[in-house]
């Protein structure tokens, strides 16, 4: 017989716990009818602000966009260079090569799965307009290291892909928060996540900040006046008010999120190697990651024990179909060789300890 389904996030039980709060938000929105640009955009706006440090915090209508209206906010061009990793999910490349620039793929570090700041440098050229590091699985890149070589290079504006990383640190220092631009996902499934689309750009640079606004609302300096072209790249107000409930309870899933990941260590140590934290940084958890050699096995197993399981990412983005010939398939070996054995577990504040042994022994027979 097998043991109930242990599911693999709980969005239901994180909504149980803010019904009223979340329900009294929608209805205030429904009520004053501004479902676009309505008051509680810039309320979550100033939340986010005094959450992360950052003096400006832009909401728009998804990660992506964040990712999209951050580049074209620094000018980005065809032929343009920007460093990134191919570990991660597909949008990272993807507004690179939509604004007819070019991803320039940096290995990764084979324990963090983040890219390995140190290889960074050998791929800086003159065409180098911007580096963008990816928080994978919740945890900050080595963001003192990056900046250094971004500062020592002209000043090269650094992106934080903190689509997954929203709430943890660095040196202290908040995700979002940590370089040039920081942007980061509010999909229903991120440590932050609303009940649609929606994302958000942090910057404490006024000129970007500026762009970016203008650039959210097609470009518009002022009603019908076009000063750049943008895109429409808003996120709504019903969005915004969800979010301001679930911040509620955010500090409390992130404390969860943090001692239930501690736990998966320490029940894993030994025994099976796991993507490791480092000690100058905490990490929200996203996904809670660990290496299998013979993981196609693993994964049915699990599954038919009620345990789901996810592979992020069985493809590094260099050896996609739509991107492989951006890059030389040996540009990134340990992205390679991780994407055979990465497997994520079950992983959200409502996990309980029992089911965490549960996955932990089946893992470690
Ligand atoms: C989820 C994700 C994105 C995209 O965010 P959306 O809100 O789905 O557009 C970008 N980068 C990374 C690393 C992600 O995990």
């Amino acid at each position: 017989m097998s043991s109930p389904l242990i599911p693999f996030i709980d969005l239901k039980a994180q909504y149980e716990a803010l019904k009223p709060q979340i329900q009294e938000r929608i209805n205030r929105v429904l009520e004053h009818g501004q479902y676009i640009m309505g008051p509680e955009v810039r309320e979550l706006e100033e939340r986010l602000e005094q959450y992360t440090g950052a003096k400006h915090c832009i909401t728009v209508a998804s990660g992506t966009e964040a990712l999209l209206i951050s580049l074209l906010a620094l000018g980005i061009q065809p032929g343009d260079e920007v460093i990134t990793t191919p570990f991660t999910f597909a949008a990272t490349a993807e507004v690179i090569v939509l604004l007819g620039a070019i991803p320039v793929f940096v290995d990764i570090e084979p324990d963090t799965c983040n890219i390995n700041a140190s290889l960074i440098e050998e791929k800086i050229t003159d065409k180098t307009k911007a580096i963008m590091p990816v928080s994978l699985f919740g945890q900050p890149c080595d963001m003192d290291e990056i900046n250094t070589i971004a500062a020592r290079h002209g000043n090269i504006p650094v992106i934080e892909d903190g689509a997954q990383s929203f709430g943890s640190t660095y040196k202290g220092k908040k995700s979002g928060n940590l370089s040039t631009i920081g942007c980061t996902s509010f999909f229903p499934s991120k440590p932050l996540g609303c009940y649609g689309d929606g994302g958000a750009i942090f910057t404490s640079d006024d000129a970007i900040a500026k762009a970016c606004r203008e650039i959210r609302v097609h470009g518009q300096s002022e009603r019908y006046v076009h000063a750049r072209v943008g895109v429409g790249g808003r996120m709504d107000t019903l969005q915004c008010a969800i979010l301001l409930a679930k911040l509620e309870r955010f500090e409390y899933e992130i404390e969860q999120r943090i001692k239930i990941g501690k736990k998966y260590n320490e029940l894993f140590l030994g025994k099976l190697k796991t993507v490791k934290q480092q000690e100058d940084r905490t990490s929200v958890f996203a996904q809670y990651s660990v290496f299998l050699e013979n993981r196609s096995q693993f994964q049915s197993d699990l599954l038919k024990k009620n345990i789901p399981t996810a592979i992020h990412y069985p493809t590094p983005i260099h050896l996609q179909p739509a991107y492989r010939d951006l890059c030389c398939p040996q540009c990134c070996p340990e992205a390679v060789n991780v994407s055979k054995k990465i497997i994520s577990i079950p992983m959200h504040p409502e996990l309980k300890i029992d089911q965490q042994k549960l996955v932990v022994n089946f893992l470690c027979i």
